[in-house]
Parts: C-alpha cells; structure tokens; sequence
C-alpha cells in the first residue's frame, strides 16, 4: 500500500519510506492510498473474535501488502499483549479503558505496534539505527519510551517541557536508561512539538543521522489505534446494545479520534463521534465557525490534551475531502474548563462510583449531555486516574491507589539533559551525540 501527503505534493510512498519518514518532505501528513473496507461477514462474527484476532484482521487490512502475514500476526500478538474492556458506567454510558498496557495510557498500543514494525523493518529489510524523536505532553513519552525500549538498532530522543508534566509520568521515561534519552526542555509542548518538527526539515542533522517520529503524526503509531473501536464495538454486539453508537474520544492531537474515523470508512457502524476538549478548543471552534484558527497552548488538568495545533487536523480534512459540512456531519464537538473537569469527576463518582481521569471525565461529560434517547455512548479512557493521583485526589478528597506497574517506575533513578528551547540549541545537542 502507497501513502501520499495531505499537503498535495507527495505520492507513491512505501510504508517502509512513510513509517521511517513520518512526516512528508512537503511537511504533510501521510495517508494510505486506499481505505479497505473489510467484510460483511467479519462484522457479522466480530463479537466472537478476541482483542489480537479482531487487531490482525484491521491490521491486515492497512498493512498486509507490506508485512508477511506470519510476521504482522506476532507483531499484533506481541503488541497488544493486555485487554481493552468496556465498563459500564451508566446505562447507555460504557468506558473503554485504554489503561491496561504498561504505562496505563492508550499510546500503548501504538508505541507498542510501531517499535515492532519498525523493527521488522531492520530486521528483514535492512534498516539500521534510527533514531526516534518525541514530543511529549506527559503520555506520549512514557508510552513510546517503554515501548522502544531495548529495541536493538533504535534510539529515542523524548523531549517534554520542564515542569508541565505529572511527576509520574516523568519518572516513566527519565528512569529507564539504555536506548532512551530524556530532554528536558525549557518550554511548552508547543515547543517540543516545534523542535521535533525543525529537525526533520533540517538538512544537518538529517545527513549526520536517521531521524523519525513517534508522535501521532506516524502512520505507524497512529493507525493501530483504529483496532480498539473494532473492539468496543464487538463488545457492545455481545451486549446487544452495538445499534446507535456514539463515540466520544477525548483529543488534543486528534490522532485516536482519527484511528476512530478511519475504523468508520472501513465500516465499522458508528453513529457518530464526538471530540472532546478541554480549553484548548481549537477544534470546536472550527466545528462552529469552518475556520481553523490554531492559538497557542493553555496549561489544563487534562493536560494531554494541551495542543494548540492539533496536528492530526489535516487528516481530518483530508479524509473528508476538505469539506467542513462533512466533517461537521460526523463528528461534533464539546470542550469544558479545569473546573467542569473537575466537576464530573466528583460527581460521576460519587453517583456511580466510577473514578475517571482528567482526560476521560471530558469524554464522560460530553456524553452524558450529548447523547440522544436509543444511542449508546462509549468515551474513550484515555488514562488510568492513578497518572493523576495529585489532581483527582483533591476532587474526590480521597486517595487514589497506584497500580503496581506505575509503583515500579517510581523507585527507579531521574536522568534528564536539560535544553533551552532554541532550535539552535536542540540541534547542537544531536550534532554532539556520538
Ligand atoms: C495523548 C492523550 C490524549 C489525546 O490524544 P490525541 O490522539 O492526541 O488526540 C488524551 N488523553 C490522554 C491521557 C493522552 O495521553
């Protein structure tokens, strides 16, 4: 399967050249040349297959012209080694909890993915020693760090921005060591962003080195979060409730909600979605006004979700032919303050005690005001709410226990390299990485 760019001026990538790349020379995203619809029959049986059986057949789908079928088969299996199960939080209302994988966040399943593919890729087709840049609001970091890590030939480059990530989720890339490097940069995840993106385009550092992203910008990273819609759905189908869904997917990037969008092409009944925001509305402005007005950051309590130029917009608009009444037709758009997050989370948990995150309690709210009689609304829980044990503590006024698996990141040793924000400074520090 060919990729080509959505800025117009790129076509007939290869998967290999588009996963090591991750962004287009004309600075666009990539899109896979076709979208297979998969078969009746499969929606038919779905709710009988498992999590990795139902992930093969959607990964086959965007990837087996490319990747062996034996080889794509242990890649999903060894992925995605942890369940995604729907809870029930209300009676139309189900959480898809993400949470399960090593560092509790859903960029799990992508890191995940991508390390193995990418690592096929130096294995069987000769590859060698990439190097994986990273910009993180907090969980992309610790998902794509975790899930590089050991990965022979393959170095990481995380950079988050000084004192704007959870102290849990810090020491979830700052302690590992090995082939992962920490950049602590003295700036926002705007800025971290903007590096990543500078480096890509410049001519130096592309000569001393082979550079590629682990951001949602990455079709590799990005496209296997379409396997968990498939999922909630074969979920809801065993249930008897898999008519009317509505799905609700807390976003800053628009990544996961664009894996959801894709799942619809190929099929996947889904009523409609919503995207959720927190203060960073960008989207929901566009929504309301066709106009796509990208403005700097705010600092939230859901503060993965601080992107003010959400950079998986331009797939959306791709996907959609550029049209904003298409768009407009399938997705909506909400967006609440520190304070309504805070609200819900209080709220949904004393009436049901369900203990949302931050980012999940956006997708919950949203729901519960959004969702018509006969529709069945499933968020998308996007953390687990021990990531933001501080924040959620003092809502609930109550502890939030850590999951062992966090526990054990917090034992071990910080190792970060401090950077300014500087283009020139970031760039001098890969030119003297031997
Ligand atoms: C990354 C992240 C989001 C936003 O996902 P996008 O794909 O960037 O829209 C939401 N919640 C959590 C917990 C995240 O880590």
């Amino acid at each position: 399967m060919n990729y080509y760019s959505t800025n117009g001026k790129v076509c007939g990538v290869s998967l290999r050249q588009a996963v090591i790349k991750g962004l287009a020379d004309d600075k666009g995203l990539f899109m896979p040349e076709v979208i297979k619809c998969l078969p009746q029959t499969f929606f038919d049986k779905i709710d009988t297959f498992s999590f990795q059986e139902i992930a093969y057949e959607v990964a086959n789908a965007f990837f087996g012209e490319d990747v062996d079928a034996k080889a794509l088969r242990e890649i999903v299996y060894d992925a995605l080694n942890f369940d995604v199960p729907l809870a029930k939080v209300t009676n139309s209302i189900y959480s898809l909890e993400l949470f399960h994988g090593p560092t509790l966040a859903f960029k799990d399943v992508g890191a995940r993915f991508m390390s193995r593919l990418l690592s096929y890729f130096i294995k069987n087709e000769g590859e060698t020693d990439v190097n994986v840049l990273v910009a993180t609001s907090g969980d992309t970091g610790s998902a794509v760090a975790n899930g590089f890590l050991g990965v022979a030939g393959i170095h990481v480059y995380v950079l988050y921005p000084k004192g704007l990530v959870s102290p849990i989720q810090e020491c979830q890339f700052t302690t590992l060591g090995q082939n992962i490097t920490a950049l602590e940069v003295d700036g926002t995840f705007d800025d971290c962003q903007s590096l990543v993106k500078n480096a890509f385009m410049d001519k130096d550092l592309n000569a001393k080195m082979k550079l590629t992203s682990a951001n949602s910008i990455n079709v590799a990273r990005f496209l296997p979060q379409a396997f968990y819609y498939f999922y909630a759905y074969a979920q809801l189908k065993k249930m008897g409730k898999s008519d009317n869904v509505v799905v609700c997917v807390p976003s800053g990037n628009f990544g996961n909600i664009t894996a959801g969008l894709f799942g619809k092409r190929m099929g996947l009944p889904v009523k409609r979605f919503i995207a959720a925001n927190n203060r960073n509305d960008i989207f929901l402005q566009y929504l309301r006004t066709g106009k796509y007005s990208p403005r700097p950051s705010v600092a939230t309590i859901a503060n993965a979700m601080d992107v003010g130029d959400p950079s998986n917009f331009a797939r959306v608009l791709d996907l959609y032919g550029g049209s904003h009444e298409a768009v407009c037709a399938d997705i909506s758009g909400a967006a609440y303050n520190d304070a309504q997050i805070a609200e819900t989370i209080k709220q949904c948990f004393a009436e049901t005690s369900y203990l949302l995150d931050p980012h999940g309690a956006c997708g919950y709210r949203a729901l519960s005001e959004g969702l018509a009689d006969g529709e069945t609304g499933v968020f998308l829980e996007t953390a687990h709410p021990a990531k933001f044990k501080d924040t959620v503590e003092k809502i609930i006024s109550a502890k939030v226990s850590i999951p062992e698996k966090l526990q054990a990141f917090l034992k071990g040793e910080k190792k970060s390299v401090p950077v300014a924000k500087t283009f020139e400074a970031f760039k001098n520090y890969l030119m003297s990485v031997k």
